[in-house]
């Protein structure tokens, strides 16, 4: 979040955002469940210009056993950032951004997924962002929960999400990577969609209270619409299956 930077444009004279859109449009969204042969499940999403794979493996053994826990599972996420991911080239491995990211999406996840099923066990979830435009956090739990879902993974809900924040005094839906760059405020968000309830959320900038229930509400519509193409890549993959042994 700069906020530093006043002199790049970016809401027009018609209200069209940078690339286009208006103040509530989400960037496309692309998302289909299971393009991983060897994880248990898998997800690939592209939103807007990010591009994000999601592998799960598990529950299996934990390793280091210290780490087992007794009573459930223990699910460890972990966010990466290929090195080619972003304009510069990123120094490689965990940065204290990436270990905090990881730990509030697996926070996110483990409000959903029933661990208690699985004792002693851990479920890996592994984030690779390829390509990097703000909201990766969002994107990557997305895409996260629906490799969850397709390893079989017993689960109450998905989690679905999306960003809103501040631009030009205006509140907007999903900022992508200039916006969050010169813009006043960024939100993620992220839900259980059944319930409505809160699992992630954060904030940079700064925003005026009325300001803030306004980015609230449309980030969480906004993650309504996300959670249907969820389940539409979910469905998708289990038709697609249906009809393969139906062929044989
Ligand atoms: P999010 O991707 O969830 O919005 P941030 O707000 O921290 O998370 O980052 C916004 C964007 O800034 C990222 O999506 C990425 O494009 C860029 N970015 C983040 N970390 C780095 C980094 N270490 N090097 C270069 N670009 C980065």
């Amino acid at each position: 979040m700069g906020g530093m930077k006043t002199d790049v444009k970016l809401i027009d004279e018609n209200g069209r955002r940078i690339d286009g859109r208006l103040y509530n449009e989400l960037r496309p969204i692309k998302i289909e469940a299971g393009v991983l042969e060897r994880a248990d499940g898998s997800a690939y999403i592209e939103w807007g210009n990010n591009k994000i794979i999601a592998a799960v493996y598990g529950p299996r053994e934990v390793y280091p056993k210290h780490l087992q826990d007794p009573s459930k599972a223990v699910l460890r996420a972990r966010y990466n950032m290929a090195a080619f991911s972003v304009d510069e080239r990123k120094k490689p491995g965990p940065d204290r951004r990436s270990i905090e990211l990881s730990l509030v999406i697996s926070n996110a996840l483990s409000s959903v997924v029933f661990l208690e099923q699985f004792p002693r066990t851990s479920i890996d979830v592994f984030i690779e962002v390829l390509q990097a435009d703000a909201g990766t956090r969002i994107a990557g739990l997305t895409a996260a929960s629906v490799a969850l879902a397709d390893a079989g993974i017993p689960m109450r809900d998905l989690i679905s999400g999306c960003a809103a924040g501040k631009i030009e005094n205006t509140v907007v839906l999903d900022l992508n990577k200039d916006e969050d760059n010169y813009g006043q405020a960024d939100l993620p968000v992220a839900i259980i969609p059944r319930t409505k309830e809160i699992v992630l959320l954060q904030m940079d900038g700064d925003m005026e209270t009325d300001e803030f229930h306004k980015a609230l509400d449309m980030a969480i519509d906004a993650a309504l619409k996300v959670y249907e193409l969820q389940r539409e890549a979910l469905r998708k993959k289990y038709v697609g299956l249906a009809q393969e042994e139906d062929q044989q």
